[in-house]
Parts: C-alpha cells; structure tokens; sequence
C-alpha cells in the first residue's frame, strides 16, 4: 500500500508548517490528488487516520479533492477527459497525447489553530 508513504510525507509537512507558525491543532487538510496518480482517495484518509491515532494530529478533519485526468491532443489542439487510460484523441483519433492534468498530489489547504 504505497498511500501510507504519502501519508507519511503529508503529516510531515503538516507537521513542519505547524511548529513554524506555533500551532498546536490540526483543524482541516485539504489535498488535491489526481486521477493518474494511482491514489485511492479511500486508502489515504484511512492511513492518515491511523499514523494520527492517538497523537495531537487525531480528529482532524480531511477533504480531498480528485482532479480529473486531461490529456491534450499535440496534433490538432483538442483537449479532453482521459477515459481508462485511453490517450487518444476524441477529436482526430492522434496517439500524441500529453497530460494536462490528473498528474498532481499536493497539499491545498490546512487549517490550523494556535493556542
Ligand atoms: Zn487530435
């Protein structure tokens, strides 16, 4: 299960951005996680839960937000939501296709409060 890696690299960010403002409450994270990314939104919030059990991080709120996979045809311009992983153009049928989005896994939002 790689989402616990991530999860890992997303508690210790948050972590490092909480003592650098002396916060001592996580409120809310919001994540922005791609659909190309392999994530499953599911497994992250579970994992990110459990390694938070039990320490000041528990109960905070979390929301992800999934961004869509498009691809962008480089042959005629189109550009389009990427289904099943078919990267070929709804408009020309071209294979030269790059991505637009559905790549990104980062941390939009937290919330945070100081005593
Ligand atoms: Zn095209």
């Amino acid at each position: 299960m790689h989402e616990m890696g991530i999860a890992l690299n997303i508690l210790d960010i948050v972590k490092q951005i909480m003592i650098s403002h002396e916060a001592s409450k996580l409120n809310s994270i919001c994540l922005a996680v791609g659909r190309f990314t392999a994530v499953v939104p599911h497994s992250l919030s579970f994992c990110l839960e459990i390694i938070t059990k039990n320490t000041p991080f528990e109960g905070f709120n979390l929301e992800i937000e999934q961004v869509p996979l498009i691809g962008r045809c480089i042959d005629c311009g189109n550009e389009f939501a990427v289904c099943e992983y078919r990267f070929v153009c709804t408009s020309c049928g071209s294979n030269s296709i790059e991505t637009v989005s559905g790549r990104e896994l980062f941390i939009k939002e937290i919330e945070i409060e100081r005593m």
